[in-house]
């Protein structure tokens, strides 16, 4: 196991693969193969510590945050693989294990069970050193496509302008919790909301103060809204909130919470001029076992209403039209 790596060299690899301060564990029950492992690792750039078994491995691992663990696969008590199987079930290590000539071990075997390479012993340190890179390399693209993914996602659901949820994302949310409600018969209450006159605003002071107002009233919803409630730009100037566990008269206060918060916004689209903008809104609870379009409908309904009793105002529709309230402010 004598290296040949000189220091100057194994600096000089060090920062050809980046591994300065990533933490390596290695676990042999024999004290020389640590020793000299850890060497050549620190040697090599890396924070290097050992352990003399699974167990002392993973106690380790309880409190000290490590990237890759190498692992002999015969040890005294819990062997390599079963620790390896607990490393991947609870870390965020990839595990290299060694294993002799003569034992009877796969390569499959240990990659099966989520090893991310297999080492045969005696191990050349300068090619453990290569797999080690290989696996950090691997590991980097990977966390570089989950992110790249988990952003793909967010901007799929997101409208660019407002950053509220988009449309889509609308429909889907609304599908799930119109099934959550309709399950265990909890209340569900939506708004449908419209800015008023938007064109008239748009065509006075033109549509890039127009989008101003649609982003800054976006964060006067967001502000006005509790944790579980979701707002979705719906299209245009028409927006929507989803209120889970709520039921119409609540979702009301909600709503005449929005519109009294918009109604006190000034924009100054014009130097010297301080304009305020209102809305309208419509509000109604799920009635259980009804179509999600026939929800989507009476919020819409609801909304009209408030447009054609005089604009900035809420107005609650009920699926059962007796006991629809009329618009208030
Ligand atoms: P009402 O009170 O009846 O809702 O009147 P309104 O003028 O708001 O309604 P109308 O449907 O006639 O016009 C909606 C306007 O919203 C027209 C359109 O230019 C504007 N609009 C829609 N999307 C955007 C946008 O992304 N940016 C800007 N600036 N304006 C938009
Ligand atoms: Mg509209
Ligand atoms: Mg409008």
């Amino acid at each position: 196991m004598r290296s040949a790596l000189t220091a100057s060299a194994a600096a000089a690899m060090a920062r050809s693969l980046a591994i300065v301060g990533n933490r390596i564990l290695i676990v042999d029950d024999k004290p020389e193969v640590r020793e000299s492992m850890c060497d050549y690792m620190a040697l090599a750039g890396f924070v290097a510590e050992s352990a003399s078994s699974a167990e002392d491995a993973l106690e380790l691992l309880k409190h000290t945050d490590v990237d890759i663990v190498i692992t002999d696969i015969v040890l005294p008590g819990l062997g390599g693989l079963d620790l390896t199987r607990q490393v991947k079930k609870a870390h965020r290590a990839d595990v290299i294990v060694m294993t002799g000539y003569s034992d009877n071990f796969s390569y499959e075997g240990a990659i099966s069970i989520g090893a991310s390479d297999f080492v045969v012993k005696p191990v050349r340190l300068e090619e453990l050193l290569l797999r080690v890179k290989r696996v950090l390399r691997e590991r980097e693209l990977t966390e570089e496509r989950n992110r790249m993914m988990e952003k793909l996602q967010t901007l799929a659901i997101t409208d660019g302008l407002t950053g509220l949820y988009n449309s889509r994302h609308f429909y889907a949310q609304l599908e799930s919790e119109v099934d959550r409600s309709s399950r265990y018969r909890h209340p569900l209450a939506m708004l449908m909301i419209d800015i008023d006159h938007f064109k008239e605003f748009n065509d006075t002071f033109g549509h890039l103060e127009g989008d101003k107002v649609l982003a800054r009233f976006s964060q006067v919803l967001k502000s006005c809204l509790r944790a579980n409630d979701s707002a979705y730009r719906y299209g245009g100037e028409e927006f929507t909130v989803i209120l889970p566990e709520t039921g119409a008269e609540e979702a009301r206060t909600v709503a005449q919470r929005i519109r009294t918060a918009l109604e006190t916004e000034i924009f100054a689209p014009e130097p010297s001029r301080a304009v305020s903008k209102t809305i309208s809104i419509g509000v109604t609870e799920y009635q259980p076992s009804e179509e999600m379009t026939a929800f989507i409908n009476r919020a819409d309904a609801a909304m009209y209403l408030s447009k054609q009793s005089g604009r900035n105002r809420v107005s609650v529709l009920h699926a059962d039209p007796a006991a629809s309230a009329q618009p208030v402010r």
